[in-house]
């Protein structure tokens, strides 16, 4: 069980760049004994502590963070606050429709939770829920995808506008994308922003250890969390380091780490500003999996794409091709230089879904996040928090309802299947891409 697997990028987050420098907190605490141990300070970890917090008002949680706020992946992401479901399936319980439907709910109030926080503790992360975040095609396959969507979103009562060509091309100043659509329900953040002012007002009786690696997790309650820096004692821990659990022994059966990377432009030149259509702020992601994200983030362009098995690429190659995917769109630009290119590790489960729950009594976790982590993470951090301590909601109702992720088989096998998908999903993802 004794892990050696610490995350470690070989770049910054371009989003923590950007901020002022901040002093991780790592004095070690003089106390060893917690009423409970948060493994992982991204979205779930930090929702999770959030809420036992709140529910255990005298008691004292620690939460472990192995790199820095700001340098996990939760400050590595696109900063896209969803609602949409991912691989919405029949489970034991309903349809597709219905898992559709729970998960579009937990979503939302994911989304509301943080909007309360940002608003309540003045969070400065460019809270935005007017700039446009459109699923657009540039594909005929991705026009078929785009208009599929949109009757599935409108099916699960989520509002959506629709995007001609003409209006694409003027607003976003390309014409790269041949059509598109608008789930209203949504927010733009500046990730690494957002992460750390969730960190910086928590709840008093929450410590935060960073660059503190927990190596292992022993007992059967209370536990024995051994991390490099030293030992400390717990009656309830909450696993929440997404697929570095596996490093912990905790299921490596069923998740695989897959890479996913981003760059920021510097700021353009007013000249190259006028040349981009006439909105101040927007995103654009694509309707295929391996597809390529856009955001115009005031005078810098984001872009997301790429994946790679288990092992974070080459910096200098995710620039060179990340450049070209820019240059493809924006063939106007007179710079399609990149200041900041960085890589993050996500989960992936073989049939999309999360597992969350009690791996035996007092362990809890809540793994296998590939994307919609903001709203999604969030909340199942905050749900876990309430099934611990015996709270009931319709919410945990809808995540108990869920479906859990599926068995992968070991390598060869595990590694052949994964990249053979990525492939082929690369190969229809096309110009998409
Ligand atoms: C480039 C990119 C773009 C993305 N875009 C979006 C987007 O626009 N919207 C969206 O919702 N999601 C997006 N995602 C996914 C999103 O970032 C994840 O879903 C989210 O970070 C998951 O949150 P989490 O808290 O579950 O895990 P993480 O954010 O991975 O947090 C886990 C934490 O555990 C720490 N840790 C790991 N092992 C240990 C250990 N042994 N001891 C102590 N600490 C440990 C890690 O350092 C990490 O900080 C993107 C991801 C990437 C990489």
């Amino acid at each position: 069980m004794k892990s050696n697997t610490a995350p470690r990028y070989t770049a910054r987050s371009g989003w923590n760049a950007l901020l002022p420098e901040r002093d991780p907190r790592q004095d070690f605490p003089h106390g060893r004994r917690y009423s409970a141990i948060v493994v992982g300070a991204g979205y779930t970890g930090l929702g999770a502590a959030r809420r036992l917090a709140e529910l255990m008002p005298e008691s004292e949680i620690l939460v472990i963070e192995a790199t820095e706020i700001g340098e996990g992946s939760s400050a590595r992401n696109s900063g896209f606050v969803t609602v949409t479901p991912a691989k919405p399936q029949a489970n034991a319980h309903g349809s597709a429709d219905d898992d559709a439907e729970r998960k579009i709910r937990i979503s939302i109030a994911g989304l509301d939770w943080l909007r309360t926080l940002v608003r309540d503790h003045e969070i400065d992360c460019d809270w935005d829920e007017k700039a446009p975040r459109i699923d657009a095609a540039v594909t005929n396959a991705g026009e078929r995808r785009v208009h599929a969507l949109r009757n599935l979103y409108e099916r699960w009562s989520i509002r959506c506008l629709e995007h001609t060509f003409e209006g694409l091309t003027e607003f976003l100043g390309t014409n790269y994308y041949r059509c598109g659509f608008e789930p209203l329900t949504r927010a733009l953040v500046q990730p690494a922003a957002l992460i750390r002012g969730l960190a910086d007002h928590l709840p008093s009786n929450v410590t935060i250890l960073e660059r503190t690696t927990v190596e292992t997790v022993g007992g059967k309650g209370p536990f024995q969390v051994h991390t490099n820096r030293g030992e400390f004692v717990a009656d309830k821990v909450f696993i929440a380091n997404n697929a570095h659990a596996r490093s912990l022994g905790f299921l490596a059966d069923k998740l695989i780490m897959v890479y996913t990377y981003a760059a920021l432009s510097p700021e353009l030149d007013d000249n190259d500003l006028n040349r981009l259509g006439s909105l101040p702020a927007w995103g654009v992601v694509p309707v295929f999996s391996m597809g390529t994200t856009m955001r115009k983030v005031q005078r810098r362009f984001l872009i997301r794409s790429c994946a790679s098995y288990e092992k974070e690429h080459d910096t200098e190659k995710i620039r060179s091709h990340l450049t070209r995917l820019f240059r493809n769109r924006f063939p106007r630009m007179k710079s399609h230089q990149l200041e900041y290119v960085w890589g993050g590790a996500t989960a992936f489960t073989s049939n999309g879904q999360f597992y969350f729950g009690q791996l035996r009594p007092g362990l809890y976790a809540s793994l296998g996040c590939a994307g919609g982590g903001l709203s999604r993470g969030s909340m199942h951090g905050k749900l876990l928090a309430e099934m611990a301590c015996g709270s009931q909601s319709s919410l945990l109702t809808d995540r108990l309802m869920l479906a859990s992720p599926n068995w992968i088989p070991p390598e060869p096998f595990r590694g052949i299947g994964a990249i053979a998908k990525m492939t082929w999903e690369g190969w229809v993802a096309g110009r998409e891409h």
